[in-house]
Parts: structure tokens; C-alpha cells; sequence
């Protein structure tokens, strides 16, 4: 029986867990949940899966908790979810969003635990000391990212994974590793094939409308604007040891292929299948086992028994070049990578904010992508030493951000 905590239980990725949680008891048991503003589908959750230990908001929020549940161990606010990621358990599931994630996926990692990690932020802003930590503490850093549980996949057997971390150690698994490139695939999101000055007055509701994953609405705008394929770049080159400059994005519109790995001697491996969350969160919750999830994939509105139907849905597959000059998104995050020290975090910090501003509709859909330029182009990037300085720096480049808005 496998003790999970999940951090973000409430949120997309979390509730997707505890669906794969709830249909293999035998497997799994949730001892930790976390949520903030869902604080209603917390309380479901709670009384469903009976957690050792919860995170809210707010302290109010955990005082009904407490009220309602005395026997859980009940935390609040950021120092409460840092207090949670050390309890007792054999994995955790990062589902939290942005930056929010990395201080309790650092408290976890020296504790030992393994990580199943969905919450990219976390590498983008502390890929560094994060696989620095992981390896001192012979941590597994498990994908759930849909491309890097793709490319991870690609890597096992392949000089990647063998030693059952997501970074390859060619020092402990002795396999040398020929990765030629890797083709992370993106599906363009909403607004493909579009130019900068039709994508100036697109709603939030267009850009929340992406045509082939429901996530939650951070990501989703992150994916309309393509950062969020630029984050997983950075995600990728730090799970996976590899320089941005061996890192391609193609354009998949069908979401199918997740991603492939081309080696020197010319293979190409790819890893297929429909675009559903819960075969990379069973993969990373299961490792190195696979779940039996087919059958619940044929329930839902799926014209199959739920396997990819290669004459219908996989029948055709196409790939073009990204537009790194309309989604300069994409082109800020290779050069934040390149730039190294603290402009990942400088990006990634600004870009939380503006995201959120334009949910807020505080601010136009193409003004994320100039703000964030500006905030770069004003910024130094020295390298932060920890997990606090790099809270500083992006409390900082928010406030840059807001300013220049
Ligand atoms: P959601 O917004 O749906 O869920 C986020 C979770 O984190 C919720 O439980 C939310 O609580 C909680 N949360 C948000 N902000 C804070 C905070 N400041 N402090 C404490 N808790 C917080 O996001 P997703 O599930 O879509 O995404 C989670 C992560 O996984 C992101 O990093 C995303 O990039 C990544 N990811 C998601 C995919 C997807 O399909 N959804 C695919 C690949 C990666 P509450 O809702 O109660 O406020
Ligand atoms: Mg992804």
C-alpha cells in the first residue's frame, strides 16, 4: 500500500489522483490533502478518504476543518503546506500551481520522499538545486507533465531512467547516454495558426477554450500563449540533464504523440496515447508498474473500448515548426534557460502575475507576453543560493510586473 500525499488535491491534476486513488484501494491510500479556495470539495474529499493530515488557506478555513474533522491533523497557509510535505508518506503528488510548489517539494525531497511531480514551476524557478537535492537524497523525481512522462518513457531502457530517476546518472547506471534531441510536442493551443494582432482582443473565455486538454485556467492560458510549452522546456532540461539547444518544440495538434527522444543512430521513440492526465498520474503513482486504466477510459463519451484507435483518432498525425515569433513566449524561456542564474525565475514570477491579471481582466491577452519582456529587460539574473532567495526574486519581478502594467 502506497501512502500518498497529494499537495493541490483540489485542483485538476489532484482530483484526477484521487479518482485513480478511489478506484485502486488496494494500491494507494491518500494520507495527506491540501486545497485553498475549493475549501467545499476539500471537506468532500476529507470525508471520502479519511487523510491523516490536511493543508487549507487560511487559518479560519482550518478551524472548520478542525471542527468538522478533530482527528486531522490540520495546517494553513504557506508555512502549511512546507509542515504537511514532512509528514509521513511514500510519495508525493505536486499538484499545486505556480510557484507555490516549491518550498514544500524542497521540505519533501530532504525528507526523502519521492516526488510525483505535476507542478513545472518548480523546476522552472529551482530546477538547479531541486536535482541537486534529489540526487543527495537518492530521490526519484517522477513526471506527470504529460511530454516528460513521454520522454521519460522514451529514455527507459535507453541509457534515461534505468536507475529509476527521471535524470539520467550515467555515473551510477553505467548506460552511456546518445540522446541526439528531444522533440517535446505542443498542441499550438487555441489560437494556432493566428497572427499578434488577432490574438490582441481574444476574450478570456477563447483562451480558456483549449481545443484538447481540460486543465486548470493558469495553465490553459500558459498553454494559449505557448509559455507553457517554454516552461517545459526548461522542465525537460533539468529533469532530463539535457542543454535547451537539444530541445525542439513541434507543433502536434492532435495530441496524440506526448513526446519522442531521437538518438544518434537516428531512432526516433515516441510515446502515444489519447490526451487523458490519468495515464501519466497513474505511471508516476505507479512507477515502474502500469495501471489497468482502459476500462475507465471507455465510459467516457470515448468511441473505443478506450485503447488509441489508429483508424479513427491516431488515423492523422501532423507536426509543424512552432511560431516563436508570434508566441515569443517561447522564445523568452529559451533565452531565460540560456541566459541561466535567476532569469527563469525573473519569467516564470512575471508571468504568474500577469496570467493572473488577465483572468482578472486587468490587462489584454498579448500584454503578458511584452510585460514579461519588459520585466526581463530590466532585470539582473545573479543565482539565487536557495529556495528563500528565489521566493524574493519572484515576489520582486511580480512587482516589476505590475508596476510596468
Ligand atoms: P488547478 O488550478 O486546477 O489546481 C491547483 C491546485 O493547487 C488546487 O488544489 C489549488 O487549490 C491549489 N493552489 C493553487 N494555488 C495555491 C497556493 N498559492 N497555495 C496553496 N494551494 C494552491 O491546476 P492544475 O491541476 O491544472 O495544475 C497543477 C499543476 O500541474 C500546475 O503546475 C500545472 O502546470 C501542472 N500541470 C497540469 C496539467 C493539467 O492537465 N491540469 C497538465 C500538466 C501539468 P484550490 O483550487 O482549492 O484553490
Ligand atoms: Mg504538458
Amino acid at each position: 500500500m502506497k501512502k500518498v500525499l497529494i499537495l493541490g488535491s483540489t485542483g485538476s491534476i489532484g482530483t484526477q489522483a484521487l479518482e485513480i486513488i478511489r478506484n485502486n484501494k488496494d494500491k494507494f491510500r491518500a494520507v495527506g490533502l491540501t486545497g485553498r479556495s475549493r475549501i467545499d470539495v476539500l471537506l468532500a474529499q476529507i470525508r471520502e478518504f479519511e487523510p491523516e493530515a490536511v493543508c487549507v488557506g487560511n487559518e479560519e478555513d482550518a478551524k472548520r476543518v478542525k471542527a468538522e474533522f478533530p482527528k486531522v491533523d490540520v495546517h494553513f497557509g504557506e508555512s502549511g503546506l512546507v509542515e504537511i510535505a514532512s509528514m509521513d508518506c511514500d510519495i508525493v503528488l505536486n499538484a499545486l500551481m505556480g510557484i507555490s510548489g516549491l518550498a514544500p517539494t524542497y521540505e519533501a525531497i530532504s525528507r526523502g520522499r519521492d516526488i510525483a511531480l505535476a507542478n513545472k514551476e518548480t523546476l522552472v524557478a529551482g530546477g538547479e538545486i531541486v536535482t541537486k537535492l534529489c540526487k543527495e537524497k537518492g530521490v526519484k523525481l517522477l513526471p506527470v507533465d504529460s511530454e516528460h512522462s513521454a520522454i521519460f518513457q522514451c529514455l527507459e531502457g535507453n541509457g534515461g531512467s534505468a536507475c529509476g530517476r527521471a535524470y539520467a546518472e550515467p555515473e551510477t547506471d553505467g548506460i552511456k547516454r546518445d540522446i541526439r534531441r528531444i522533440l517535446l510536442t505542443a498542441s499550438g493551443g487555441p489560437f494556432r495558426g493566428r497572427t499578434i494582432d488577432e490574438m490582441r482582443n481574444v476574450t478570456i473565455e477563447q483562451a480558456l477554450n483549449h481545443p484538447n486538454w481540460s486543465m486548470g485556467s493558469k495553465i490553459t492560458i500558459d498553454s494559449a500563449t505557448m509559455m507553457n510549452k517554454g516552461l517545459e522546456v526548461i522542465e525537460a532540461r533539468w529533469l532530463f540533464d539535457v542543454p535547451a539547444d537539444k530541445i525542439d518544440v513541434h507543433v502536434h495538434p492532435e495530441s496524440i504523440v506526448h513526446s519522442m527522444v531521437e538518438f544518434m543512430d537516428g531512432s526516433v521513440i515516441a510515446q502515444m496515447g489519447l490526451p487523458d492526465m490519468k495515464i501519466p498520474i497513474g505511471l508516476a503513482l505507479d512507477y515502474p508498474s502500469r495501471l489497468n486504466l482502459l476500462p475507465e477510459f471507455s465510459g467516457k463519451n470515448r468511441e473505443t473500448d478506450g485503447s488509441l484507435d489508429f483508424f479513427t483518432k491516431g488515423s492523422n498525425l501532423t507536426f509543424e515548426q512552432a511560431d516563436r515569433k508570434t508566441f515569443k513566449c517561447l522564445d523568452i524561456a529559451y533565452a531565460a534557460i540560456n541566459e541561466g542564474g535567476s532569469a527563469p525565475v525573473v519569467m516564470n514570477g512575471a508571468n504568474e502575475e500577469l496570467v493572473a491579471m488577465f483572468l482578472a481582466g486587468r490587462i489584454g491577452f498579448t500584454d503578458i507576453a511584452d510585460t514579461i519582456e519588459r520585466v526581463m529587460g530590466k532585470s539582473s539574473f545573479a543565482s539565487p543560493a536557495d529556495v528563500k532567495e528565489i521566493l524574493e526574486i519572484d515576489k520582486e519581478s511580480r512587482r516589476m510586473a505590475r508596476e510596468l502594467v
